[in-house]
């Protein structure tokens, strides 16, 4: 027997079959898929990393009433050039100390950093620019206003401070605070179930014969949902056996409202992912031209989106930063969230051709993005050695040290 020649269009598609652009992908999602997650109101203490699920209305100004911006002297009107003398009203104004009476024009009367401005006062002079003795004395000039804050000119009452769909910050859980609110209405969590699938792939730390490898995938992908505020569920490995992944499926697609799958998304015999949801009739897109992370399912199981992620780790955690992720942003209620990328530039050299996007392992040093030595997507050390990702344009393009590349660090998708 003669072995075949190799042919020239070995990795050309089937006829008739496209690549899937990234876009094109990702415009799909985002067109398909909607929130599915109901309301439920949580105290401020258990509100952040969740997803608001209706404006956030201030029910108090802030600052709720003028107040003094430092330590010093309150008095009416401002001073113009040149030196100014005010006599001093008894008692003072500190923050939580109202002071009762009204401050007459020519005088002026103590005043602490927060204390509410007593009538009489729009104007404070700092301390340390203030002699005292039986009154004060200063230089002007000092406008009408110096160093004091206006009620609300931060937030009015009544104005809406987050919209629906945030995902709530530490920050927020300060101004929600700050405006009254002690308890917020957010999304339930979103329930997402990993599983991974290969009769090669063992429980990591448990016995590994030849031939076969630890599971990385669920891990890291669990890890993941984590990070993002969502409910993990671990639907553990199944072998490539069609009815055992069918049952798996649909034990996930029972407990969870969407479904992340490792393995088995190609077209080959043992594809028993994209075989299924294409049995299933309900299979949206794959081979998406993207490099790493190629095969990808995107399909419906029993009503639940399901990402069948490619085997390979380094794809799994691309195609699940760019499609799962903002994906389940949308079912989780945040509407659609694109990640935010930084034009810097290269420290490396690369060549690339035209068709498919490519997304390298990458980090800043220096103000430069760094990539990974070997791009294999094998290679797990990579992703580990990686803080971000240099995304490479779906053409042609030759990068030279110093040109600019678009960088998205780990936390513009929203790990970290
Ligand atoms: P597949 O997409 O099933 O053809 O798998 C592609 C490659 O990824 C193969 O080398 C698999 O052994 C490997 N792989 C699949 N699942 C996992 C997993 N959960 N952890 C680590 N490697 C995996
Ligand atoms: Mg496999």
């Amino acid at each position: 027997m003669t072995a075949p020649p190799l042919r020239n269009d070995c990795f050309a598609l089937p006829p008739g079959v496209d690549w899937t652009p990234v876009d094109k992908a990702l415009a799909l999602l985002r067109e398909r898929l909607a929130l599915v997650t109901s309301p439920e109101a949580v105290p401020l203490s258990a509100a952040t990393g969740r997803v608001l699920a209706g404006d956030a209305v201030a029910l108090r100004s802030n600052p709720p009433q003028a107040n003094s911006a430092v330590d010093g002297y309150g008095f009416s009107g401002g001073a113009g050039e040149g030196a100014h003398r005010l006599a001093l009203v008894e008692g003072r104004a500190a923050a939580g100390l109202l002071f009762g009476g009204v401050v007459p024009g020519g005088h002026a009367v103590r005043v602490l950093t927060g204390a509410a401005l007593p009538e009489g006062v729009d104007t404070v002079v700092l301390q340390e620019d203030v002699a005292v003795s039986d009154g004060i004395a200063f230089h002007g000039p000092l406008k009408r206003g110096a160093n004091t804050r206006r009620a609300g000119e931060d937030v009015a009452a009544g104005a809406v401070v987050l919209e629906a769909g945030r995902l709530l910050t530490p920050a927020d859980l300060a101004l929600l605070a700050a405006v009254g609110l002690a308890q917020v209405t957010v999304r339930r969590r979103l329930r997402v179930a990993v599983l991974s699938t290969g009769d090669e792939v063992v429980e990591p730390g448990g016995a590994a014969g030849p031939g076969q490898i630890f599971d990385a995938n669920r891990p890291m992908l669990l890890a993941m949902l984590a990070r993002w505020g969502f409910e993990g569920v671990d639907m553990g490995r199944v072998a490539d056996d069609r009815a055992a992944l069918r049952s798996r499926l649909d034990a996930a697609a029972a407990g969870a409202d969407a479904i992340l799958t490792s393995g088995g998304a190609s077209a080959g015999d043992e594809d028993h992912v994209s075989a299924l949801l294409t049995e299933a009739g309900a299979m949206q897109e794959w081979r998406i031209a993207m490099k790493p992370g190629r095969p990808l399912a995107l399909g419906m199981w029993q009503g639940r989106p399901v990402f069948g992620l490619p085997g390979n780790p380094v794809a799994a955690m691309v195609s699940a930063l760019v499609f799962a992720r903002p994906a389940l942003g949308l079912l989780a209620g945040e509407g659609w969230r694109a990640p935010q990328g930084f034009e810097v530039p290269a420290a490396f050299e690369k060549r690339k051709k035209p068709g498919r996007r490519e997304y390298l392992r990458a980090r800043i040093r220096d103000g430069r993005a760094e990539v990974f030595a070997s791009e294999g997507s094998g290679r797990i050390s990579g992703l580990s050695w990686a803080e971000g990702l240099v995304e490479l344009p779906d053409g042609a393009v030759h990068v030279r040290p110093g040109d600019g590349v678009r960088y998205l660090p780990w936390g513009s998708f929203g790990l970290l």
